[in-house]
């Protein structure tokens, strides 16, 4: 069954800290390293000539004792992205905030040039953060053989770009790249963006001065005012003398060179203008960015990936994530039919939580569940430094 991608925007109820011990900082990084201990790889012992012949068997074991860890919008605060839902979340601080949703996008050319309009203005916050610690952490947690596989609901590629060797399934797809809905190409963004503004000589004027005048550091829409970046009562950004409905976006370049085949015979209909702008008369080479929008269906490839990543881990760590879209819930409710310990390290409260932690045990110590709301970016890299201490012990 396809799973698709819906945004989940109720208020949620403080979590239940667990274990209770977990309450301050230095007890949650206790509480998380107990979370995390039994994944630590054994310290080697010297080989029988059985054991030798079981090396394969042992390779597999090794691999299902590790920790996955699935992280949202919470880990890349710290790297100034804004977390949809926290404090200072696109929701809670932008009312009229509302995301596309897939149909909308593959249907309507006004639609598209208000999403491209709006992300043309958005993309260079995201082309210049970097990921932060907690990404880091990530990988050196990879390193150290405690983690084994990272599923991320975020878009913005900060984990693949921290962490190369330790794998990263991205639930909901990428900004970095473009893809056409009628090839399916991908192309890169950054070049794209580069297209945009050839296409949309006011508005990259526009974006050069609102980027002097520090406007695009903040998402709070009375900040952005303050500092000349007016918008309309629906949130889009009001440039003078060049309306959004006159926005322009490229189209494919491989459709336009090489229409596409119909299916009921013959090509395509592909048209663009002189600067390669596409244009209505167009029956295909749109160009989506490769994120699953709301209300789109997550490829079968990827949502098997991460099914499988759940059913390989001995544990899972939700990391800077309410759980608040339904793809992601529901990975974390499999592992939790698996009888995998939980862990959810995370600032406030997360999606249906109480369920994960029904049935916690007295006396646990943060082994067999984990509830802490705290910053991961303090966190995480100082649970690295305690298990290298402990590994050199
Ligand atoms: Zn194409």
């Amino acid at each position: 069954m396809p799973v698709l991608r819906v945004p989940y925007t109720d208020p949620l109820p403080l979590p239940r800290i667990i274990p209770p011990s977990a309450k301050s900082t230095d007890g949650a990084i206790a509480a998380l390293l107990e979370f995390l201990a039994p994944s630590l790889p054994r310290p080697s012992v010297p080989q029988s000539s059985i054991s030798s012949k079981l090396a394969t068997c042992a390779k597999g074991a090794e691999h299902h004792g590790k920790t996955l860890l699935l992280t949202g919008a919470g880990i890349s605060v710290a790297s100034g992205l804004a977390d949809y839902r926290g404090a200072n979340g696109t929701y809670t601080l932008n009312k009229t905030y509302r995301p596309i949703y897939f149909n909308e996008f593959c249907e309507n050319h006004e639609a598209r040039k208000r999403y491209w309009a709006r992300s043309f203005l958005g993309w260079t916050t995201l082309d210049r953060a970097r990921p932060n610690k907690a990404h880091r952490a990530c990988g050196e947690l990879g390193r150290l053989g405690v983690v084994g596989h990272v599923i991320t609901q975020n878009v913005d590629s900060f984990h693949p770009a921290a962490h190369s060797h330790l794998p990263t399934t991205e639930l909901h797809g990428y900004l970095r790249s473009l893809v056409c809905l009628t090839c399916r190409n991908e192309y890169p963004r950054r070049s794209f963006q580069e297209h945009l503004a050839r296409l949309n000589p006011t508005w990259a004027a526009f974006l050069e001065e609102m980027l002097a005048s520090g406007a695009l550091d903040t998402e709070n829409p009375d900040e952005r005012r303050k500092k000349g970046l007016k918008a309309n009562p629906d949130g889009d950004v009001h440039v003078p003398d060049a309306p959004y409905t006159t926005f322009r976006y490229p189209a494919c370049p491989v459709c336009l060179a090489t229409p596409p085949p119909k299916p009921g015979g013959g090509v395509l209909k592909m048209h663009a203008d002189a600067d390669g702008a596409w244009d209505t008369s167009s029956e295909g080479g749109v160009l989506k960015p490769a994120v699953i929008m709301f209300g789109e269906s997550i490829p079968a490839a990827t949502k098997v990936a991460a099914e499988e990543a759940v059913d390989d881990a001995r544990r899972i760590l939700v990391v800077g994530s309410s759980l608040a879209t339904y793809s992601a819930w529901r990975l974390v409710k499999r592992a939790k039919e698996r009888q995998m310990p939980i862990g959810i390290l995370n600032m406030g409260g997360a999606r249906g939580e109480e369920s994960f932690f029904a049935d916690v045990q007295e006396g646990n110590t943060g082994r067999e569940a984990l509830r802490i709301s705290e910053n991961a970016e303090q966190v995480l890299p100082e649970i690295v430094r305690l298990l290298r201490e402990r590994k050199r012990s």
